[in-house]
C-alpha cells in the first residue's frame, strides 16, 4: 500500500469516535522522501478546516523552528499521532491512539526516515512504548531507537512553547537544540571529506 492509498483509507476511517468531528482528514504534509519525520499529536480547528497539519498558531511556530534550524518543508515529513480532529483542551484517550497508531506505523515503514522528532508527550511516549507517568523533561533531547535503525528525538510541542512565552522563551531554545540534534542524525559521514 502506498501513502496515497493509506491517506484515502484514513479519510473515510471510522475506527474510532473521533471521525464524528472530522471536517477534512488531516494526514501529512512535506516530503515523503525526507530523512526527518515530525510527529505531532492531533489536528486542531485550523487543521480540521484546511485538511493540512500544523497550519494554526502552533504550525506557524513550527515553521519558525524549521527556519531557525535551516530546514525547509522539503527536508521534513510532518504528520500527527492521531489523524482526526480533537477539540482544544480535551485529553487524548488511549483508545483513539491505539486505533490510529497503525496509520502512523505504516507511514514510518513507508518513508523510513533517519529520525523522528516527536512533539509533546503523547506522540513521544506512544512511539517509545513508555507509560503515561513518563515526563517530557526526562526524555526530551535524548536519542532513542525506533525500528530499523530509525532514531527518535522527543521534544516539546509548539503549543507548549506558546503557553510558555513563545519564541523568546527558554523552551523555544531547547526545541531548537533538539531539532539540531535530530538533524545531526541525518548526516552521511561518508560524504564528509576529512
Ligand atoms: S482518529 Fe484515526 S482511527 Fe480514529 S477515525 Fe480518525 S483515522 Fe480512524
Amino acid at each position: 500500500m502506498n501513502l496515497q492509498e493509506l491517506q484515502e483509507i484514513a479519510s473515510t476511517c471510522v475506527l474510532c469516535s473521533l471521525h464524528e468531528g472530522r471536517i477534512k482528514p488531516v494526514f501529512a504534509k512535506g516530503n515523503p522522501e525526507a530523512k526527518i519525520m515530525i510527529c505531532g499529536m492531533v489536528p486542531a480547528d485550523d487543521e480540521n478546516r484546511s485538511g493540512i497539519p500544523f497550519v494554526g498558531r502552533a504550525g506557524k511556530l513550527l515553521d519558525q523552528i524549521l527556519e531557525d534550524t535551516d530546514l525547509t518543508l522539503n527536508d521534513v515529513y510532518i504528520t500527527n499521532l492521531v489523524k482526526c480532529y480533537l477539540a482544544a483542551g480535551k485529553p487524548l484517550e488511549q483508545g483513539w491512539v491505539d486505533a490510529c497508531l497503525p496509520y502512523l506505523m505504516i507511514q514510518i515503514e513507508t518513508i523510513r526516515p533517519r529520525v523522528i522528532i516527536t512533539l509533546g508527550k503523547d506522540s513521544s511516549i506512544n512511539l517509545l512504548g513508555m507509560n503515561n507517568k513518563t515526563s517530557m523533561g526526562s526524555i526530551r533531547g535524548k536519542v532513542f531507537d525506533c525500528v530499523d535503525e530509525i532514531k527518535i528525538v522527543p521534544t516539546y510541542h509548539p503549543s507548549y512553547i506558546l503557553r510558555n512565552g513563545g519564541k523568546s522563551s527558554k523552551p523555544y531554545q531547547i526545541v531548537i537544540r533538539d531539532f539540531q540534534l535530530a538533524t545531526q542524525m541525518t548526516v552521511d559521514y561518508g560524504d564528509i571529506p576529512f
